[in-house]
């Protein structure tokens, strides 16, 4: 790192937050509720908090809870449905809704209504090995207390009364089946986003920057980490320095994570996949429909290409989209920059970012599929969902980036994958976020466990053992075992959140 000169005599923070997104913004008030004393500065590269993957037309907003997402359930071999990561997910996020609850009940969250809201969470599928394949889902689903409340139907009239648009000009004799979670949600992400850092730069002790662009990292025998941070309207560079760093910078935390040299970031990298969406606009059809409807991907295709069709709640108004069509750019963020994976390529990772693009010549293939997507195209598909669609009534717009994660791995050499992954130096001082799914439910899970990870000393006493139960009162609990517990804490929590069900 060239010499470059100290911020000012700005004293060592005890945490710097890089990114000002749901994974940001969900640590920083976690950590202040944990000790209102300890000091954070947070740096954004953009003028705005929440502008990339965090803001609402850049996710699908859903409250991803496994109720009606058909990758979390998987066929064995045998036939049965294995429901451990649909267990684990709609586990994660009634953390995060007794989290808000906490947030909303203490202060510093407004509004529940206007970031979360109730909305159906329905699967739909057509052909009989699918809707055979939905039923046992159903059925396997039904003994945990966590889809408690969960219905099913292979009766066109009925699921025609729950989502009407779906079953519109749908050929007869084509059988259908649909299961329908009535507790499900939509979040705005961006609001949620927003409404934490406006409550977090109000505290004492914190300070935060737009336009500035975390460029790189280093530490000294003092364990205090340097990082050099340029001004993006004066162009001046400047040292600040931290105890500890969280990389929550998105589709950007790769990078950063490579420059900061911890021997944990080796072998990582990325693996960038674009979205679209169609937004409906036409008021009488967004009027119509009412639920989330995920349906099962394509053959070969990649989990987040799941496509659905779905109401949301943005800015006070509803809204329906249906997608994500993937597509493939080299950027990072949806405001990066096109060389951002050439960039990313250094000897350590080569070898599993071959071997991954070997193994994953079904995703290439969609990839290039989608790309070549004509209008034509996307209307078919859309009206797979809604038979009757007018493309006159829908318009392409562009959703945000994500970085699939490729990992080194022995026996395959490079594995890519779907989910999120923590990165930790060994003592704790730095950890990054990588990958995007299924993303900003889990922020709160996520951030439970970097903390027990980074700070094991601290979260191991009585007293933030205390507090991280009165924030998450399931804290350190199973849900999936305990329908009373599951039952309590969801009530409680759609009390607070003024959610319908
Ligand atoms: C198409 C799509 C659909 C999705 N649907 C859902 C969904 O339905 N439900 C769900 O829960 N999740 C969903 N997700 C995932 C979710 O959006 C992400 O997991 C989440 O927003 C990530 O938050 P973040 O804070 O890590 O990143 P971001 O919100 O991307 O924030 C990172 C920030 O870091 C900043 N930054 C980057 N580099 C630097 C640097 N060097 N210096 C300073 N700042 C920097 C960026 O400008 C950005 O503001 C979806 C994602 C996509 C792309």
């Amino acid at each position: 790192m060239p010499a470059t000169k100290l911020s000012s005599d700005k004293p060592v923070s005890d945490v710097i937050l890089i990114g000002a997104g749901i994974m940001s913004a969900t640590l920083g008030v976690l950590l202040k509720s944990l000790d209102p004393n300890l000091t954070i500065s947070g740096y954004e590269r953009l003028d705005a908090v929440a502008a990339e993957s965090s803001d609402a037309w850049n996710n699908a907003g859903t409250g991803h809870s496994a109720f009606c997402e058909l990758n979390y359930t998987p066929e064995r071999p045998d036939g049965s449905i294995d429901i451990s990561k649909a267990e684990k997910i709609a586990e994660q996020f009634e953390l995060s809704k007794q989290f808000w609850a906490s947030l909303v009940q203490e202060g510093p969250l407004p509004d529940p209504k206007s970031f979360i809201r109730t909305i159906p969470h329905m699967s739909f599928v057509w052909g009989a090995a699918n809707v055979e394949y939905l039923r046992k889902r159903y059925n396997a689903l039904l003994h945990s207390p966590l889809f408690k409340g969960m219905e099913f139907s292979d009766d066109p009239a009925q699921i025609a009364a729950w989502i009407p648009l779906v079953m519109d000009g749908r050929d007869p004799a084509t059988p259908v089946a649909a299961t329908r979670m009535a507790v499900g949600t939509d979040v705005n992400f961006g609001t949620l986003t927003r409404s934490l850092f406006n409550h977090l730069k109000g505290l004492p002790g914190v300070d935060f920057h737009l336009g500035h662009e975390i460029e790189d990292f280093r530490r000294k025998a003092d364990g205090i980490w340097r990082l050099k941070i340029r001004n993006l309207a004066s162009g001046e560079s400047s040292i600040v320095r931290g105890r500890f760093v969280f990389i929550g910078a998105g589709g950007g935390s790769l990078p950063l994570l490579e420059k900061s040299g911890i021997p944990e970031a080796n072998g990582f990298g990325g693996f960038p996949v674009s979205g679209q969406w169609l937004k409906c606009r036409n008021p009488a059809i967004i009027a119509r429909h009412e639920a989330k409807v995920y349906g099962k991907p394509a053959v070969g295709s990649p989990p987040m290409s799941m496509p659905h069709l779905d109401s949301r709640h943005i800015n006070g108004q509803k809204e329906l989209l249906f997608g994500p069509y993937a597509g493939f750019s080299t950027k990072f963020l949806k405001k990066g920059s096109y060389t951002d994976l050439f960039r990313s390529i250094e000897l350590g990772n080569i070898r599993p970012l071959l071997y991954a693009g070997a193994r994953n010549l079904g995703l290439t293939r969609y990839l290039i599929g989608q790309v070549l997507q004509s209008p034509e195209d996307r209307t078919a598909a859309l009206r797979e969902y809604y038979p009757a669609a007018d493309p006159a009534d829908w318009q392409l717009e562009v959703a945000g980036q994500r970085v699939q994660v490729i990992k080194k791995d022995k026996k395959e050499g490079g594995v890519l994958e779907f989910g999120t992954e923590m990165v930790t130096a060994a003592d704790g001082s730095i950890a990054a976020l990588l990958g995007a799914s299924p993303g900003a439910s889990t922020a709160v899970a996520i951030m439970l466990d970097l903390v027990q990870k980074c700070f094991p000393d601290r979260a191991a006493t009585s007293e933030w053992q205390a507090r991280f139960r009165q924030l998450v009162p399931s804290f350190g609990q199973h849900l999936a075992d305990s329908p009373g517990l599951t039952a309590a804490v969801r009530e409680h929590s759609r009390g607070v959140l003024q959610l319908d069900a």
